[in-house]
Parts: structure tokens; sequence; C-alpha cells
């Protein structure tokens, strides 16, 4: 009989998963405030994150009052076809609930597109820098991930048109795109859809759509009874400031979106996210506000690494890449001084750091930290 370590043991059952799922990088998240807090033996009450693009307003009051309301419900199942925030999305976008598919985050919707049109053979197109999930989603189905060049650190629709290939099953864009923040005009997307063949599935990603100006906000949720080989997904983590909830949700065709049902997981999105969800989706109010703040806090921002002598990638979304030579490195000074931002080099930008736009005064704390590091 063969003697084992853990270890050993650990390996010889991990051999048995799939060539592909264990080549998988691990997603890194934004380090974690309380994380943070022991390593440096920091309250957590003076650590800035600016980290993981999320609202620094916190939840919107009626989506936090609809939470206390739903918490007497929590000894049952939610609804698994999420009946009230569908047609609460219904309503606000116009289209049927037939077409709309909620998720555990919109992290969710992307992973049931992948999951529901890719395979072992098959392959998925997106952009370098693109958003970490999208080679995620489709290393864990088995398919090959066809990496685009960037253009001016964003999408090369041209060049992603171009690459799709016989096996090409899907295709991810990214709109706002995270870490860059790099936009594409909602014509730019249109004309992209249009050469797209009518097999292959679009993933459009607006996860930032909140907070573009109005007048550059898309309408793609119309857009997918055009094209009935798109999703469109969105969130309500960031401008709804809900991102501890988990709600995500897809726009596709009825038919698109009953496959991506079908992969779901029955109940993936808790009766209190969707309770909240519903009563954040119509808090215009809130919304504004925290385009507002993000508004201002990015130009404060940018006004203070122009003093500081440094470049940034233009973002229109509530983050934005600054770059600073080493960033690891800055990244670890500026933990000592309780400041959490983003180290990008996983996404090819070794000489970055995403910075999420925060309150007035994270942002200000930030950019004082960044002064002092950089001497
Ligand atoms: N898409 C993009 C481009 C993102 O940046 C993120 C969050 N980092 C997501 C999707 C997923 O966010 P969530 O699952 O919280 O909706």
């Amino acid at each position: 009989m063969k003697v084992l370590t853990p270890l050993q043991e650990t390996i010889d059952v991990c051999d048995r998963a799939p060539g592909y799922v264990r080549a998988i990088a691990p997603y890194q998240p934004g380090k974690p405030i309380s994380e943070l807090a022991r390593e440096m033996g920091l309250p957590e009450g003076s650590i800035v994150k600016l980290a993981s693009n999320e609202n620094p307003r916190g939840a919107s009051p009626k989506a936090i009052a609809a939470m206390h309301l739903a918490i007497g419900e929590a000894g049952r199942y939610p609804d698994g076809n999420g009946f009230a925030l569908k047609e609460a999305l219904a309503k606000r976008y116009g289209l049927s609930a037939s077409r709309i598919v909620l998720g555990n985050g919109s992290n969710d919707v992307l992973e049931m597109a992948a999951r529901a049109f890719l395979a072992p053979g098959t392959s998925a197109v997106y952009s370098e820098h693109a958003f970490a999930v999208y080679p995620l989603a489709t290393q864990a189905t088995g398919a090959t991930g066809i990496v685009v060049p960037a253009r001016d650190h964003g999408h090369d629709l041209d060049g992603m048109a171009k690459a799709i290939r016989g096996d090409t099953r899907v295709v991810f864009v990214a709109n706002p795109n995270n870490p860059t923040g790099t936009w594409l005009p909602p014509q730019a997307i249109r004309e992209f859809l249009e050469k797209i063949p009518a097999d292959v599935l679009v993933v459009l990603d607006e996860a930032y759509n909140e907070y573009l100006d109005a007048d550059l906000r898309s309408d793609a949720a119309s857009w997918s009874g055009e094209f009935p080989n798109l999703v469109v997904s969105r969130t309500f983590s960031k401008a709804y400031g809900l991102a501890g909830l988990r709600v995500g949700y897809g726009f596709a065709h009825a038919q698109v979106a009953d496959l991506m049902n079908r992969v779901r997981q029955p109940f993936n999105v808790s009766d209190i996210a969707q309770t909240a969800a519903a009563a954040a989706l119509f808090d215009d109010e809130f919304v504004e506000q925290s385009y507002l703040l993000n508004k201002r806090g990015m130009q404060t921002l940018t006004d203070g690494f122009l003093r500081l002598g440094l470049s940034w990638i233009p973002s229109h979304a509530n983050f934005v890449c600054v770059k600073v030579g080493k960033g690891a490195e800055v990244f670890n000074r500026l933990l000592k001084h309780g400041i959490i931002v983003r180290p990008i080099a996983s996404y090819g930008l070794p000489e970055y750091l995403r910075v999420t736009i925060g309150t007035e005064s994270e942002n200000e704390r930030f950019l004082a930290a960044l002064a002092i590091v950089l001497k």
C-alpha cells in the first residue's frame, strides 16, 4: 500500500479533474478591508478600499428598507423564477419578462452564457485587458479562448470580428471595460453586431452603464429584439450599490434566455437580493447621485494625477487606471498607509494601478498617500 501525505492525497484526486479546470488561474479579488486590518493591526474604519469598483455611497435607503421587510421570509426558498424582479425590469425597460435572465451578480449571467454555449472543441473571443471572468468562464467549459490585441487599451472590434473562427460560439464585449474603463459608442457596437454571424452569441457586458453620461448610455436592452444572438448583461452591484447582495440580469432573445435558464442554479438569487433590487431599480435619485459623485471624484483623481505628473487611461466607469511604474510595489506601499487599490499585472498592465472612485475624503486620502509613496 502506498503511504500518501495529505498533499499527495489531494493531488491524486485533483489529477482526475479535467486539465482545462486545473489550468485555470483563479480570480484575484480586491483585498478585503478586514484582511488588511488584521495584517497591519489597523482599525477597519481607518482603511480606505478603492479596489473593487463598489459604490462608496453603499446601498440605497429604499433598497435597505426593502431588505428589512424581506428578512422575515429568510426561512423560505426564494422565487426561483424571480417573478417580481423580472416584472420590475420588464416594466423599466419595456420588454417581456421572458427575455430577462437573473443572475447571482452579472458574473453569473456571464457564466450561464458560457455554460450554455461553450464546450470542449469550441472557442470564445475576447479582448486583451478585458474583464477576467471571460477567460475564466471560457476555460471552465473546456473551450478555447481567443484573445484579440487591444487598441488604445480598449476593444478592437474589427480585430474581434475577424478573429471569429468556425468553432467560435461566444464573443465577450465589455462596454465600458474593466479594468481599463475604455468605452465604445453604441453605434460602433451596433455596426459590430451587424457583422457577427447569426450563430455566434455576443455577450455585451454593461456593468458600468449607469456611470456613463446620460447621452452616452446605450439602449442595448432593446437591441436583443433585433439581434437574437445578443445577450446584454447589467448589474445592481455598481451604481445601485448592492455588490454584496449579488444581483445581476441579462436581456436576451426568449429562446436564448430559456437556454441560459437551463444551466442556472434553481435558486441563484436570494429573496432579500431580489426584493432589494426591485426597490433599487426605481430609485433614480440614488443612481443619479452616485453618477454625480463619481463624475466629481473622477475629476478630483485625474486632477491629482496631473499634479503628480502621472498619466492615466481615460475612463468612462467608476474607476481609473493610473500609470505608476512598478504597480505591485506602489500597491504594497499604499497598503502601509491603509489604502487598498488594485494592481493589474494579471491583466497585462503591470505599470498601472486601478483605483475605484471613492467619496471625496477617500479620494483625497488616496491622493495624499500616493504623493508620499511615489516620492
Ligand atoms: N462585468 C464587469 C465588466 C465587471 O467589472 C464586473 C465586476 N467586477 C462584473 C461584470 C461582475 O459584477 P457582478 O457579478 O457584481 O455583477
